[in-house]
């Protein structure tokens, strides 16, 4: 579809507010700037209008508005896509963060979630009633993106992506109706929206598998100096593969702040490796299953507690450090089925070229991340092996840094894609291709899902999200 001219649109905002019960902004408001931007100061759009629907039945208006007014429709939970969907130049957001109720249903083992709602607060509605679910580990991550696009936390080895989790869900579609999606009254429906959901319509509330949440766990992270870091993780890569799911691991390569891990301040500015460790279960048996990792190489920091899951919060919001809204961010991800010593020596290496603030994340994917759940799911990312970003963050907003991404992207590909499965996790990633894209979801779940697209989105309102680079009927648009 054709986007109005920004300029043509200064009656809008009052023609929409009066169909909507939620509140709608145009360029004159006083909060329209700060409420334009997203999380990646990269991407710097400015929308015509933006509509914060009260309800479900606003947000069917704001999809009829959009579509009646040829104008281009952005949906967003947080905005944290760093590919920056959730904004657009001249069209409308689509802002569902008032649609934010939480309800456990304790007898079903369910939790239903509003589409615009963030990570902590059901971290904390779920907690308080006994249950966790999958989702994301920072607070302010929105389940939007995360459930219909995959969604990586402390339960992924052990319950698999948070899209596998998904039960149901409501959807208004472009024509602004709605639909309701189980696995009875939508199967094939439900089934794209495990993973590849964000191009059918606006999600409006996800039905997701809620899990009993351990009276206790053992968390926290190892570090080790980078000297170090190429016997760890040669020995890493065969270690993960045995390990219980409940015992969930992540590694990163990074400059030390020692304010931040509480270190001694001449290890500041050295990079590290480091191990985020979390056994969902009784942590003196989780001691003993991570015993070796202290033993067998030198720790120069070493947080590992007896925690609660409720106090896992340790990588917070956005609104400091790294994680603070507005910094340049781009990051390039690529799933791996093996770590070969040529990938641990690039990036070990090409780290030595990161700015602080930089990093390198690295996933084992093993456990229930390598099976299809109940019914199946649309997603792909199911090789055993590992998932690696390269995430580049700066903060200069002013100088984009374009050297800084062309010198990342050139890394990615000289040191990891080549060792790669040619495509990465959809939800931490841009600049990528149709190609990649596919890949990642195979040709027989494209072909599914081209024939959903056709059915509910012939016309493409929902474009701006990662799957519209697999549309057999063109695309490409985001
Ligand atoms: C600081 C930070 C921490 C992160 N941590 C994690 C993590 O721990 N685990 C993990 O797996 N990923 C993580 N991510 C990546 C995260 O999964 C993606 O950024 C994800 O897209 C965020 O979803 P969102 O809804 O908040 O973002 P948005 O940018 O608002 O949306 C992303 C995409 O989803 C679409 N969308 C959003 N909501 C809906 C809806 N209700 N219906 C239909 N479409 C919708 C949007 O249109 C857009 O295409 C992190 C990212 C950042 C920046």
């Amino acid at each position: 579809m054709t986007a109005n001219p920004a300029g043509s649109t200064s009656n809008l905002d009052g023609e929409l507010a009066r169909r909507l019960s939620g509140l709608v902004m145009g360029p004159e408001h006083p909060d329209f700037d700060e409420a334009r931007r997203i999380y990646n100061g990269l991407m710097d759009q400015t929308p015509a209008l933006i509509a914060r629907p009260a309800d479900e039945q606003d947000v069917s208006e704001v999809v009829r508005f959009a579509t009646e007014h040829e104008l281009e429709l952005a949906v967003r939970c947080t905005g944290h896509h760093i590919q920056g969907f959730a904004t657009c130049d001249g069209g409308i957001v689509l802002d569902l963060q008032d649609l934010n109720q939480i309800v456990v249903d304790g007898q079903r083992g369910t939790v239903r979630i509003g589409g615009g709602c963030v990570m902590g607060d059901v971290n904390d509605t779920t907690l308080a009633q006994g249950v966790i679910t999958n989702g994301g580990t920072y607070d302010s991550v929105g389940v939007g993106g995360l459930f219909l696009g995959g969604g990586v936390n402390y339960l992924v080895r052990k319950y698999g992506y948070a899209c596998d989790n998904i039960l149901g869900a409501r959807l208004v579609t472009a024509d602004g109706s709605v639909i309701e999606v189980d696995a009875d009254s939508e199967p094939e429906l439900l089934w794209a929206l495990r993973g590849a959901g964000h191009g059918f319509g606006v999600v409006t509330e996800i039905e997701a598998r809620a899990h009993p949440a351990p009276p206790e766990i053992l968390a926290g992270w190892l570090l080790y100096d980078i000297e170090s870091a190429p016997e760890v993780l040669r020995f890493m890569r065969d270690y993960v593969v045995d390990l219980p799911d409940e015992l969930f691991m992540d590694l990163w390569i990074f400059t030390i702040e020692s304010e931040v891990y509480h270190l001694p301040a001449e290890l500041d500015g050295k990079l590290a490796l480091g191990i985020t460790i979390v056994y969902l279960g009784d942590a003196e048996q989780g001691e003993r299953e991570v015993a070796v990792l202290r033993e067998r190489f030198p720790v120069i920091g070493d947080s590992l507690a007896a925690t609660r899951y409720g106090d896992l919060r340790v990588r917070g919001n956005d609104t400091g450090g790294w994680n603070r809204r507005g910094l340049v961010n781009f990051w390039k991800s690529e799933y791996l089925p093996g770590l070969p010593d040529e990938v641990i020596d690039g990036i070990l290496e090409t780290a030595q070229g990161l700015n602080p603030g930089s990093d390198f994340y690295l996933l084992p994917i093993q456990g229930r991340m390598t099976e299809q759940p109940d019914g199946g799911a649309a997603y792909g990312g199911r090789t055993p092996g590992w998932m690696i970003q390269i995430e580049g963050i700066w903060p200069d907003h002013e100088d984009p840094g374009r050297d800084r991404i062309a010198w990342m992207q050139g890394e990615h590909e000289r040191v990891i894609a080549p060792h790669g499965l040619g495509c990465g996790y959809q939800n931490a990633t841009m600049y990528e291709t149709p190609e990649r894209m596919r890949n990642l979801f195979g040709e027989e779940a494209v072909a599914r899902l081209n024939a959903l697209k056709q059915r509910l989105d012939p016309d493409h309102v929902f474009h701006r999200n990662m799957q519209d680079l697999i549309w057999d009927s063109g695309g490409g648009a985001s």
